[in-house]
């Protein structure tokens, strides 16, 4: 089975990446977006890559987020070696050593980049390369297809230290403020009420925050009446970048796919790879097409609000 997020997917988790060392992540995000004639590409000072699909009219309404780093080593500057290792990993999975991969300023757990197994995905970065390869979906489908719509893709860095990519470019306002910011994530799938392969996650909140209601909602509509297969949680097993761009007084909702074997923790604190259902990372790239091409924008809490009102009014005879 071949299908455009698949071959995105495998081009992008094949590059290796760690906090502050996204370069060929970046770059080849850059080579999809450049083969796409409505689609430009620009760079805020930190390095965050911020493309934008325009044909027509529309006024960008949404950008959807995802970050470009995995937690790995990283060398410091003056020594000899990538030491340091970067991003949440318990220290008893680390104690044992398992082996790297040296990529010179940077080393990653040496675990395969890229399987497909059983319509799983693994590998050693899922996280989030996968929430990237769906933006780059969404972009290829809105090219592909011709559609008169504008949305932004923000490509972050250094989001496993604690979104500093994402604070700088929400510091940076070279968002509009009405943009909407959807964060795109895997989400560990211990202790939520999502399972993995049933779809798309509709994130209501995360760890610390919960995200734009009207927002959320209308994401369930969409993905409903698109027929997209979806479920509706809170994952609140970690904080995505939504929480950091509501920080800076953007409104946000999130989106995300279950994963396997978070931050490459195994069974029996072995480091292993990561890993996704490709259905479910289908469901989510569906999910960012159909609200990339959404023209008129209801309100569905007033939508609820008149439907509520008009069933109220039957029993007015008892009030
Ligand atoms: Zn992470």
């Amino acid at each position: 089975m071949s299908s455009p997020v698949l071959e995105i997917a495998r081009s992008l988790l094949s590059q290796p990446t760690a906090p502050f060392f996204e370069e060929a992540v970046r770059s080849e995000i850059g080579r999809w977006l450049a083969r796409m004639p409505h689609v430009s590409v620009d760079y805020d000072n930190f390095g965050n890559l911020i493309a934008l699909y325009q044909r027509g009219t529309a006024i960008p309404r949404f950008a959807f987020a995802a970050h470009m780093d995995h937690p790995g080593f990283v060398k410091e500057p003056g020594a000899n070696k990538p030491a340091l290792f970067l991003g949440g990993v318990p220290e008893v999975y680390r104690a044992k050593n398992p082996p790297t991969q040296d990529f010179g300023n940077f080393a990653m757990w040496d675990l395969p980049a890229f399987e497909l197994k059983e319509g799983r995905i693994f590998s050693r970065a899922c996280d989030d390369l996968i929430g990237c390869a769906a933006i780059v979906a969404m972009f290829e489908e809105l090219e592909r297809t011709g559609a008169e719509a504008s949305v932004y893709g923000l490509f972050t860095r250094a989001e496993e230290v604690g979104f500093v990519g994402a604070m700088q470019l929400a510091a940076e306002r070279r968002l509009p403020q009405s943009v909407t910011v959807i964060s795109l994530e895997t989400s560990s799938e211990r202790g939520g009420a999502c399972k993995m392969g049933a779809g798309v996650i509709v994130r209501v909140g995360d760890r610390t925050s919960i995200f734009d209601s009207a927002t959320t909602a209308l994401f369930v509509r969409w993905a409903t009446e698109a027929g997209i297969p979806f479920q509706r949680c809170l994952m609140s097993g970690g904080t995505c970048e939504a929480t950091a761009y509501q920080l800076y007084g953007y409104r946000t909702a999130a989106l995300c796919v279950a994963l396997g074997n978070y931050h490459n923790c195994g069974p029996e604190e072995r480091i292993e790879c990561e890993f996704v259902a490709l259905e479910d990372v289908e469901a989510m790239a569906r999910l960012c097409i159909a609200a990339a091409k959404i023209t008129e924008l209801c309100d569905p809490h007033s939508a609820l609000r008149i439907r509520l009102e008009t069933e109220m009014a039957k029993f007015e005879r008892f009030f």
